[in-house]
């Protein structure tokens, strides 16, 4: 089982995209309400070696290696990928395995530092968080850990529209009550005027957050979000398709959920693609594991990471 490679994950807006996540065990500078992983530990804005880039570039040459079929790397994490601080030696080194495109999802916080955007100049797809839509509900929503003013992070966003060559494809993760209200939606007009960015998607909480009170806005407040800021709302349900180069059936869905809780359906689907023959045995198994909690979402049985 890899620490730092999973997938690959294919999706509407990345393709077939095999994992890297640079800072593992749920390590982020954010604590955001709406957050899919396990207890986030909380760590400072300090940038710092997470894990050995070797070791996450001799995971990747493996999965190469064996064959495994991607469309391009997604550098993500179990936690916030910006904050590893050899970022600029991994992205390099992985422009060298592969002609492959290279993204990268983050929090966004951390744009601001002219070495971050120097470490991520050779990225091609950047795609960042805008959640919060001023001071109050920034410290509400993404409750950052220590002293990170939202006006930085808007320096952030503005620094890279400004620098950053690649495409830029900023997220909005709409919450109902928190920031999917008229009040909300002007503000947001207002910043997205005051930096560059390609696309704008609109996401929703359609997997199982930590925080049971957090819930997907109407599909009608989602629609004038689109319509008024001009972005693509992924759709409720989701259409990604999961697979992994771990070859253990199971250790490959517990590394998949880790960082991406499943619905049944999607654990079903996955096995039968591998033509698994026990589906229901696998499905027990993750009932009984301590390191699964599974939880009824929006109509679904989700398998969830439980810390
Ligand atoms: S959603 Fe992302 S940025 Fe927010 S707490 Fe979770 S890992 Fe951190």
């Amino acid at each position: 089982m890899y620490a730092y490679v999973y997938g690959p994950v294919a999706s509407r807006r990345l393709g077939r995209s095999l994992g890297i996540a640079p800072v593992t065990d749920n390590q982020c500078n954010f604590g955001c309400v709406y957050c899919q992983l396990g207890t986030i530990t909380h760590v400072s804005h300090e940038r710092k070696v997470y894990a050995p880039v070797d070791a996450i570039l001799n995971e990747v040459n493996d999965a190469i290696s064996h064959g495994v079929a991607f469309d391009g790397l997604s550098i993500v994490g179990d936690g916030e990928p910006l904050l590893h601080s050899e970022l600029g030696t991994l992205v390099r080194k992985l422009k060298a395995l592969t002609d492959k495109p290279i993204a990268l999802i983050t929090n966004g916080s951390l744009l601001y530092q002219d070495e971050v955007l120097e470490d991520i100049k050779d990225v091609d797809i950047l795609l960042p968080s805008l959640d919060a839509y001023d001071k109050a509900s920034y410290a509400r929503i993404n409750r950052p850990h220590g002293g990170l003013p939202f006006e930085q992070v808007l320096e952030g966003l503005k620094k890279a529209g400004e620098r950053f060559k690649g495409h830029i494809w900023l997220e909005i993760m709409l919450v109902d009550g928190w920031n999917d209200h008229d009040e909300a939606l002007d503000a947001f007009k207002e910043l997205l005027g005051a930096f560059r960015y390609d696309r704008l998607y609109l996401n929703t909480p359609v997997r199982p957050p930590r925080e049971a009170r957090v819930k997907k806005p109407s599909t009608e407040r989602v629609k004038t979000f689109s319509e008024v800021l001009g972005g693509i709302a992924l759709d409720y349900l989701s259409d990604e398709v999961y697979t992994s180069a771990d070859a253990d059936d199971y250790d490959a869905l517990v590394a998949l959920i880790k960082r991406h809780p499943l619905h049944r359906q999607e654990i079903q689907s996955f096995l039968e693609a591998r033509k698994h023959d026990n589906v229901e045995g696998i499905i027990e198994r993750l009932e009984k594991d301590k390191a699964i909690r599974v939880v009824e979402h929006d109509h679904f049985t989700m398998y969830a990471p439980s810390a």
